[in-house]
């Protein structure tokens, strides 16, 4: 391998930067040539890929976001479009590519590693935490960190006048975000995707808490529960539980934003200098992740069709013993 090149795709997440400029560095300290891709797969196929120097990831480590930019791109999924992104590619002799993102990321760097052999090593970026093979995602611990910033603050309100807060927290299909955030906040209740709460529980729940002279009450409601959407939830509890005030705050796209944690810019620059090293090796189609304290591969294959209960057990039964 002799030249590499480095893309963020799909949503972007925290820690981006970090991993990029592990990556670039790693390839550098090992005398490749490294490029850097722009807005992701649609910048392999309009041919925006530029040389890399160590210093064109000075002062990135601490900023959200990816200098790289990200995009979805349809045409990638054509064959037409994955033709021409390799031609781009080997005009600069470049056969190795580090991928930064999440599963539709992968699908597209399995297909076209598989046609072209360009040697593919996956990154998992993404707030959601939805990938196997990583314990944490790239950019879900910041997110939570910035979940908790704002319940904190709910909660001021909330206390001050005797609410109810319902608070819609991302995560598609993954409860991830809403469990750590909710252990984290202490919120009264927390709406899962993978574990459904009946509306019964939950007001049952909120009339205990009513009982015993709670003086406000935040329910966390993942985007992806059964139930619907914040509003929804809000209404429906309402017309079943009056004792306060009812409001709902939907944080959006905040939660991908802001300057990484500590333990994302760490992630990020282990799985980036990781992926390169095993590049190096001579590996391709893996996905470079963080199991208990390792870092270690998993295929793309296994990352993209095996799923498994991502939330910890032991969270998710505090969750009604710590909210009494
Ligand atoms: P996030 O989890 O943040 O949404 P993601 O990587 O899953 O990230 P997607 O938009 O699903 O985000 O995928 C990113 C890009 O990967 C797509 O815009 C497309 O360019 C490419 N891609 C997705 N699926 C395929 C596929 N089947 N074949 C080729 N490329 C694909």
């Amino acid at each position: 391998i002799k030249n590499i090149a480095v893309l963020t795709s799909g949503g972007d997440a925290p820690g981006m930067n970090a991993c990029i400029r592990a990556v670039i560095r790693t390839g550098i300290y090992n005398g490749i040539n490294m490029f850097g891709v722009m807005q992701g797969y649609q910048g392999l196929i309009n041919n925006n890929i530029n040389p890399m120097d160590a210093r064109s990831v000075s002062n990135i480590i601490h900023m959200g976001g990816t200098i790289l930019k990200t995009a979805r791109c349809l045409e990638f999924k054509t064959e037409e479009g994955m033709e021409i992104a390799f031609q781009n590619l080997k005009s600069r002799d470049i056969d190795g590519l580090v991928v930064i993102g999440g599963d539709g990321t992968f699908t597209g760097a399995q297909r076209f590693g598989a046609k072209y052999g360009v040697r593919v090593m996956g990154v998992p970026g993404t707030i959601d935490n939805d990938l196997y093979g990583s314990d944490f995602t790239l950019g879900y611990d910041t997110a939570i960190n910035t979940v908790i910033e704002a319940i904190d603050k709910i909660r001021d309100t909330a206390d001050s006048h005797d609410r109810l807060f319902f608070v819609e927290v991302m995560g598609r299909d993954s409860g991830c975000i809403a469990l750590r955030s909710g252990v984290a906040s202490g919120a009264e209740a927390i709406l899962l995707p993978e574990k459904e709460t009946s509306l019964d529980e939950l007001i049952a729940q909120l009339e205990t808490g009513a009982s015993t002279k709670k003086s406000s009450s935040i329910v966390i409601v993942s985007e992806g529960n059964k139930h619907g959407g914040a509003y929804d939830i809000a209404k429906k509890v309402k017309e079943r539980f009056n004792h306060y005030d009812t409001k709902v705050t939907i944080l959006g796209h905040l939660q991908r934003g802001g300057s990484p944690s500590s333990f994302d810019r760490i992630l990020g620059s282990r799985l980036g200098f990781a992926a390169v090293n095993e590049l190096l090796k001579g590996n391709t189609m893996q996905m470079v992740g963080l199991r208990g304290n390792d870092i270690s591969t998993t295929s793309i294959e296994e990352a993209l069709t095996r799923h498994f209960f991502k939330l910890e057990s032991d969270l998710l039964e505090m969750t009604k013993v710590l909210s009494i």
